[in-house]
């Protein structure tokens, strides 16, 4: 497989065009393209009057040697980006292992050791992702919190209502297993392609759901609105992990992916002695403009195209005192929403839905 970059279709032509414009770059006959599959699609709004969709393209070709001998220019040989599992260990496991919490972080930890064979053991103190919903209306509608099952804490963690747009501003081989994992669970495809890959709460609920019952079909076992309340450790061991039904699990493995907000948690594991190192964090405010206002500024006359979604933008800052300010986790097409998990705190975030549409 050869990667072939910068390869542009301008807004008005069809997707066709693209497997023409790949022939014409490689110099090739039609014949001598065995198959092409989309790596990377982004928007160039950059010049007036001109908008175009740049494609980084992986193509099966069937003399590729002879392409990297011409050095035609913006092509590579394809990194592999498949996912290599961990190398499995041999010592017999003291009790199954445990994953706290259900989050983005808990959901892979258990979808990986169910692959391998693990049969994890998950706890996760909100509901499941159709109970939730009903605690978040709850919520929204009328004010009622519940500080276990909330915008922030249940299945899918503090993601699910929110942009479901997969941005890690990491560079790690592992995202594409992340990203094929979704389309596996029903993700739109082309998240596997696209510059700010997008799925949007209300496939994201379905998506999580899938991702839970391969987990199940694996051997996983998960405990909806249960709580893990505390660590058993003996001599720098752990032992068990204690939950709120009442469930002890004899385990020398947990993995707590238990996002920012579980306080009571964090207490817990600091009182029986885990180590702990305070992390910088960044502080954020809401801003909602309206999308027609980042459409133009944007993509000018193409504002509105019915191929351009809506549209987003990032801004970085060097203030004269050193620290950094930055735009981060826009959701074009959102909305600002309440998502406090206690009582007597304020947060926001934002939502959108796979159309982007509000
Ligand atoms: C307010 C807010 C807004 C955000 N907005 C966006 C956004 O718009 N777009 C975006 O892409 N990202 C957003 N993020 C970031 C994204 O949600 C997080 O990066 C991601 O959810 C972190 O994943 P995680 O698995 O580490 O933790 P979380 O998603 O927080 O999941 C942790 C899970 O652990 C569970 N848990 C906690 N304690 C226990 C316990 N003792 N026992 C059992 N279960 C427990 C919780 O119920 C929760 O479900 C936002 C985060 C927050 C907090």
């Amino acid at each position: 497989m050869l990667r072939v970059s910068q390869i542009k279709v301008s807004i008005d032509d069809s997707i066709e065009v693209l497997e023409d414009k790949l022939v014409k770059h490689l110099n090739i006959k039609k014949s001598d393209l065995i198959e092409y599959k989309i790596f990377k699609q982004s928007i160039d709004a950059r010049r007036r009057g001109k908008l175009e969709f740049v494609y980084t393209v992986d193509v099966a070709l069937k003399d590729e040697q002879a392409i990297l001998d011409k050095k035609v220019p913006n092509v590579m040989v394809a990194p592999n980006l498949n996912y290599e599992y961990p190398e499995m260990g041999t010592d017999k496991l003291n009790g199954r292992p445990v994953v706290v919490g259900f989050g983005p972080s808990g959901m892979f930890s258990a979808l990986i050791l169910a692959e391998m064979g693990y049969r994890p053991v998950i706890f996760e103190r909100g509901g499941n992702v159709e109970e939730r919903v009903h605690s978040v209306e709850a919520f929204w509608k009328e004010g009622i919190l519940d500080p276990n099952s909330n915008v922030q804490f249940g299945e899918g963690g503090a993601g699910t209502f929110s942009d479901g747009k997969l941005t890690t501003r990491v560079k790690d081989l592992r995202g594409r297993k992340v990203l094929d994992a979704f389309v596996e669970a029903g993700a739109p495809e082309d998240i596997l392609y696209t510059a700010h890959p997008h799925i949007g709460t209300d496939l994201l609920r379905e998506v999580v759901k899938n991702i839970r019952e391969k987990i199940i079909s694996l051997g996983g076992e998960i405990y909806f609105n249960t709580r893990v309340t505390d660590f058993l450790i003996e001599d720098g061991q752990l032992k068990g992990v204690k939950a709120s039904n009442g469930m002890t699990v004899e385990t020398e493995h947990a993995i707590v992916g238990i996002g920012h907000s579980a306080r009571d948690t964090f207490y817990k594991l600091y009182d029986r002695g885990v180590h702990m190192d305070a992390k910088p964090f960044a502080v954020g405010v809401r801003v909602e403009h309206p999308q027609t206002l980042i459409d133009k500024s944007q993509y000018k006359e193409f504002a509105g195209h019915p191929k351009l979604g809506a549209a987003e933008y990032r801004l970085t800052h060097q203030a004269s005192n050193g620290r950094g300010v930055y735009t981060f986790c826009m959701c074009p097409g959102g909305l600002v929403v309440p998502s406090s998990s206690e009582k007597g705190r304020l947060v926001t975030n934002g939502m959108s839905e796979h159309a982007r549409a509000e």
